[in-house]
């Protein structure tokens, strides 16, 4: 069977997690887009002292493994602005391409979570869910997960990589014409794992009819 859930958003709005939960009830694989961009950005950043070489970083995602994404640092907020700064390179963006197509068509189901997966990558993708939550909320998160710097740094972070990625010319955040919104605010993490749920089940049944 072939299925594609696409999961956009801006950081920290629940998509990784809504992500795991959605593939996990549907047997379906799961990739989180942006440890690509991590992995990219974070060896490009080592690479050049600091520095990011744009014809550099595209030959690393051309060069890109996917064992280079298990590594523990990607989750760091360091790793987090460097992947926004590569991922606003169109050929570091074209480099990673096929791979995520490929991903997404996969026999057996596929859930993506990003920021361009529902407009970009799999714009024929059969359900997709825009999952946003308010700054605040998403930085406070944020930083319970990360466990260092203030609540206002992170919240400063998130504010200047949701910029970068919603302004930049190649594939800017934003949500598909047709994708489910949903809100995280105000919900648990379970209701907001189910709702999403009950959007991709429909979504199946409303293929079989
Ligand atoms: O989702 P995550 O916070 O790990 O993404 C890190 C960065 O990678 C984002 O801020 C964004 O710049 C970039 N990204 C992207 N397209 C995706 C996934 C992530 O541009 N599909």
């Amino acid at each position: 069977m072939i299925f594609t859930v696409a999961i956009d958003g801006p950081a920290a709005a629940g998509k990784g997690t809504i992500g795991r939960a959605v593939a996990r009830e549907l047997g379906f694989a799961h990739l989180d887009t942006g440890l690509l961009y991590r992995a990219v950005g974070t060896r490009a950043l080592h690479d050049g002292n600091g520095v990011i070489d744009p014809v550099w970083a595209a030959e690393i995602a051309r060069q890109l493994d996917p064992a280079d994404l298990e590594s523990p640092d990607l989750r760091s907020g360091r790793a987090g602005l460097a992947a926004s700064k590569v991922a606003a390179l169109p050929d570091v963006r074209t480099a990673l391409l096929d791979f995520q197509k490929r991903f997404a068509r996969r026999d057996g189901g596929a859930v993506l979570d990003g920021r361009d997966i529902g407009t970009v990558i799999c714009p024929e993708a059969e359900a997709k869910l825009f999952v946003t939550a308010s700054d605040e909320v998403r930085a406070a998160r944020r930083h319970a997960e990360l466990g260092t710097g203030t609540v206002d740094s992170v919240l400063a972070d998130l504010r200047a990589r949701d910029a970068r990625d919603a302004g930049r010319d190649v594939a800017p955040l934003r949500a598909a014409a047709d994708a489910f919104l949903l809100d995280t605010s105000d919900k648990t993490i379970s209701e907001g794992v189910a709702e999403a749920i009950g959007y991709v089940r429909d979504r199946i049944f409303a293929g079989r009819g």
